[in-house]
């Protein structure tokens, strides 16, 4: 009797968890793949909000004009390229020269560190940073990665919750329950697919942003002698540049330059 109800709540799992696959499938743009996200946008943008205030409490934020300008120039020239204005992009110059990053919080919230601009060197090489990290909000990288983690850590409980109708109870739930404070979205690393993903995106948005997206391999070309180097720029331990990135980028070229009108 006991195993007979046993096998009854598994098969009603497994149902559950059909359900929850089917309802929740999303598709990126421009690569049409299909994801699997847990996680509402009102979440997501909850999560990316709470990040940002956390890394504000401890970081400076850059003072200088020009670099803020020109990061937002760039920033919202490639966010309005997206077509998704709707986002609360938001584009923040942390002061540290001596860290050569950037990243991006769900919904939008791009960070970039000074040490990075060395390394760019010019708007068409920071295009492709803020292209491909742009691409990383728009295609719900952090949202996705969570949801594997959501679905790895909390099983059938999570799917009970997951599955209720009201989404500010689940918001709640999915927050609180499971302690996903703000960091997670930060640290938890995107995959290698997200990453490609990022970049073949991130030369689309670049191009129809008026930037040439032939600049992108300048860039990864630079970073990949860097990484040869003694001073490895931090964003290369989440972008690694490799030949097999370049090439894949190389073979992008011709899609993204469609997009590419340099006199707008
Ligand atoms: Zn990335």
């Amino acid at each position: 009797m006991r195993l007979i109800l046993k096998s009854k709540i598994r098969k009603f799992g497994l149902y559950l968890l059909a359900l929850l696959i089917l309802s929740a499938c999303a598709t990126v743009p421009f690569t049409e793949r299909k994801q699997l996200i847990l996680i509402d946008p009102q979440t997501e943008l909850a999560l990316g909000l709470k990040a940002r205030q956390e890394i504000l409490k401890k970081a400076k934020t850059c003072k200088d004009p020009q670099i803020v300008n020109m990061v937002n120039k760039v920033g919202w020239r490639i966010a309005k390229a997206t077509g998704r204005t709707d986002l609360p992009w938001e584009f923040t110059v942390i002061e540290d020269p001596k860290t050569a990053n950037a990243f991006c919080l769900p919904g939008g919230k791009i960070f970039v560190y000074t040490g990075i601009l060395k390394y760019t060197q010019n708007e068409n090489g920071l295009s492709t940073v803020l292209a491909h990290e742009t691409a990383h909000a728009i295609a719900r990288h952090g949202a996705e990665r969570l949801s594997m983690v959501l679905l790895a850590q909390v099983g059938e409980g999570a799917l009970v919750v997951a599955l209720e109708k009201n989404s500010d109870t689940r918001s709640k739930a999915f927050l609180a329950a499971y302690g996903l404070g703000a960091q997670l979205g930060v640290i938890l690393p995107y995959s290698r697919i997200q990453e490609y993903e990022a970049d073949h995106l991130g030369l689309i948005f670049m191009a129809k942003a008026g930037y040439d997206p032939r600049g992108a391999l300048l860039f990864w070309n630079r970073m990949l002698e860097k990484q040869k180097g003694s001073e490895i720029p931090e964003f290369l331990s989440d972008h690694p540049a490799d030949e097999k990135r370049i090439e894949t980028i190389k073979q992008l070229l011709p899609k993204a330059l469609k997009y590419y009108h340099p006199n707008n």
